[in-house]
Parts: C-alpha cells; sequence; structure tokens
C-alpha cells in the first residue's frame, strides 16, 4: 500500500508521541496528562477543544463547505491494569498500569492525522470531529454520547480504527456486517437452605443447582441456536460455601454473554430470555429462589454495508492496498465504538489495523503484560483517517449534485 509523503514526513512524531503515551499510561476515566497532552496539541493546531465525559477531548475542523457534511473520527486513550514485563525504552513508568491494547498508538495516530487534515483544511468539503474518548475498556462511549459528543455540528458518518495483534502486519481488517460482540455481563443468585452435608433432605442444596444451570445453558449455545450464530457464554466466578461438610445457603455465580448478531431485543428467542428461562425452571425444579442480572458491557458493532463499499471503492484503491493486505474480521471482544455508528443509526465503520509480527514479538494477545505494537503500520492508520474523509467528502458531494 502506498504512504503518502505528508503522512511519511510526520513518522518520527507519531512513533514519538505513542511512545510518550505508553510510557505514561492512565487507567480509564483517569486519563489526566493524556487529555492535557491532546488537548495542548489540539489546541495548537488552531482548533478548539471541548472536555467531554471528564477527560474526553472533541475537536472539530472546519472545512470550506458551510452545509458540508461532519465525519466524527474516534480514538481511545485509556490503559489496563496490567503490570508491563517488555524491556523497552518506553516500558511504563506506572507500576501496575500498562497501555496492553494499542491506545497509546489510537490516540497518537489520531492527533497526527488532525494535523495533517490541518494543514489542508482549505480542500476539505466537509467538517472533521475528533474524538479522544476516555474508558474504552469499561465503556465510557456512552457519556461522550450523553454529553454531545454527536451534535453541533451533528455527525452524518463515523470511523474508527484499532490496532490489532491477531492480524499480521500491514494487513488491514476491513469487514460489513458485525464485527464485535454485543456483550452482557451476568450475575446468578442461588438461595437455598443450609445445612448438615450428612442429611440433605433437610437442606436445599444451591450447589448442584448451579451445576445443572452451567450445565443447561451450554444447550442454549448448542441446541438452541444454530451453530452459524456465534454465541459464548462462559463463566468466570462462582461462589459458595465455607465447609466441605456444610450445604451452603447462598451460591453466587458470574459470567459474559457474547453473541454476533442481531439478538432480537424482546423477543423470546433473545440469547438472554433463553437464559432467563433456564434460570427459572431449573430454580422450580430444585425448589431454589433464583435469579439471574445482566448488565450490558457493549452493543453489537455493526459496519454499515454503504460504508463498507465506499471505503472498499474509493479508498482501497487509492491507498493502492492490494487484495493480500486485507482480511474480512470479526471477533467476540467488546467494543463500544457501537455508540457512535449502529447503536446511535448513524453509519459507520470500525476497522482492524494488523499489528502482529513474530519477529518484532508484537504478535502477543491483547491485554497480556507482553503486549506491543509493530510501529510501522501506525502510519497506515493516519492514511486511512485523512483518506477516508477526503474521499468521503468527494462523494458525497457527487451525492448531492
Ligand atoms: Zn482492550
Ligand atoms: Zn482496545
Amino acid at each position: 500500500m502506498k504512504i503518502s509523503e505528508e503522512v511519511l514526513c510526520l513518522n518520527d512524531e507519531l512513533i514519538a508521541l505513542r511512545r510518550d503515551f505508553h510510557q505514561h499510561p492512565e487507567i480509564g476515566g483517569k486519563e489526566f496528562r493524556t487529555s492535557q497532552i491532546v488537548e495542548k496539541y489540539l489546541q495548537d493546531l488552531g482548533l478548539e477543544t471541548q472536555r467531554m465525559a471528564d477527560t474526553g477531548i472533541v475537536a472539530t475542523l472546519y472545512g470550506n463547505r458551510p452545509n458540508g457534511k461532519t465525519i466524527l473520527l474516534r480514538a481511545d486513550m485509556d490503559a489496563l491494569f496490567v503490570e508491563e514485563e517488555n524491556e523497552v525504552p518506553y516500558k511504563s513508568v506506572n507500576p501496575g498500569v500498562m497501555h496492553a491494547c494499542g491506545h497509546d498508538g489510537h490516540t497518537a495516530m489520531l492527533l497526527v492525522a488532525a494535523k495533517v487534515l490541518c494543514a489542508r483544511k482549505d480542500e476539505m468539503k466537509g467538517n472533521v470531529k475528533f474524538v479522544f474518548q476516555p474508558n474504552e475498556e469499561v465503556g465510557a462511549a456512552h457519556l461522550m454520547v450523553r454529553d454531545g459528543v454527536l451534535q453541533n455540528p451533528s455527525v452524518d458518518a463515523s470511523f474508527g480504527l484499532h490496532l490489532w495483534s491477531p492480524i499480521k502486519s500491514g494487513v488491514i481488517g476491513i469487514k460489513s456486517g458485525s464485527v464485535m460482540a454485543e456483550m452482557y455481563n451476568f450475575k446468578i443468585t442461588l438461595v437455598g437452605k443450609d445445612g448438615h452435608t450428612s442429611a440433605p433432605e433437610a437442606s436445599i442444596d444451591p450447589i448442584i443447582c448451579a451445576a445443572n444451570i452451567i450445565q443447561s445453558f451450554q444447550t442454549v449455545q448448542t441446541r438452541e441456536i444454530s451453530s452459524l450464530k456465534p454465541t459464548n457464554i462462559m463463566f468466570g466466578k462462582i461462589q459458595a460455601g465455607t465447609s466441605s461438610n456444610i450445604i451452603p445457603q447462598k451460591l453466587e455465580m458470574e459470567g459474559s454473554l457474547r453473541y454476533l448478531y442481531d439478538g432480537g431485543e424482546n423477543s423470546e428467542e433473545n440469547p438472554r430470555k433463553r437464559m432467563e428461562r433456564i434460570v427459572k425452571s431449573v430454580c422450580e425444579a430444585h425448589r431454589i429462589d433464583g435469579k439471574i442480572e445482566f448488565e450490558v458491557s457493549n452493543y453489537i458493532l455493526i459496519n454499515d454495508e454503504k460504508i463498507i463499499d465506499f471505503i472498499n471503492s474509493d479508498v482501497v484503491p487509492k491507498m493502492e492496498i492490494t487484495h493480500n493486505e486485507i482480511q474480512a474480521y470479526q471477533c467476540l471482544g467488546g467494543e463500544d465504538f457501537s455508540e457512535y455508528s449502529n447503536h446511535n443509526n448513524i453509519p459507520g465503520a470500525f476497522l482492524f489495523i494488523g499489528v502482529g509480527n513474530e519477529e518484532k514479538k508484537t504478535d502477543r494477545p491483547h491485554h497480556s503484560s507482553t503486549f506491543n505494537i509493530d510501529e510501522d503500520c501506525l502510519k497506515i492508520g493516519v492514511e486511512l483517517f485523512k483518506n477516508i474523509c477526503f474521499a468521503y467528502f468527494d462523494k458525497m458531494e457527487g451525492e448531492e449534485c
């Protein structure tokens, strides 16, 4: 693929910015230093900045058309509670906190994209809203929406990028339809009657009820929903009891549910409805007083078909991206970008930029203590952001004629 001279000449700055963020990672909601740097950088470009969701920063670059369309470009800024094990000059100086998901690179890419676009604002037939979001890992995008990120000017299309180690360096993940999972955390509470394990008939055992629920949930994935619709139900925590010879009164267990399709919110076929039905009936069978509670973590992320068509027809050729440099990619991870796109009925696309390179040891899993990115791929993100903006404005202008 081709990277333009205007992006290449900012490559050192791009890497330096990423390393600075990497060395000073901040946990979600506490991106104080990061957002100050972002704020100053944008202000130095002549942009007016606005704070949203406390540490979020938003700035709009107005192009040369008063009624031009507005594109939203989003980067996330938060790090994770991970102790970095990489021995690199820019290793995290904050104990127990690390940029282990690549958000340091996202922030750097969008800042440099802002610089490139600001330098060419006279040519731009629309507006670009740069969004630096806090706390993605816990899903803070809805707070940005609450604070008005989609208004003034209102957003016509949204784009986000994720540096991604499971994809090979130099390959871009582009796919229409679902790309990241709808995800819920759930908690099940079972209350029985405590007693001695020698006389279970005098008690009501929540443990055997829990075992039954765990087993039955597997049938949701394998017997109730087609295997062609990826559904993932996992338990991560079970807590009950104090001793080997006591039947506990109460049991609590937690897990996560993920799926890559429209779950049909109020239909009985919704995976959550099915799980509720199982908990209710298994508890009834076991004389247990039980309940299941869900908490949404991320809504499904669906890439707009027309927007993906546009990327394939207008952006891919312009960047001379070959067949081998594109991969249709989807995964069961959660991502709150859907708040800027399908969840709020805004056409959008979320693309993955491969950073996995075995030799450079950048193919380690996200969120691991040895995660790192192939910095040579950062410029791809800047080039993509830039080309998406120009191509989109050109296309929209053509359509209005
Ligand atoms: Zn992450
Ligand atoms: Zn991430």
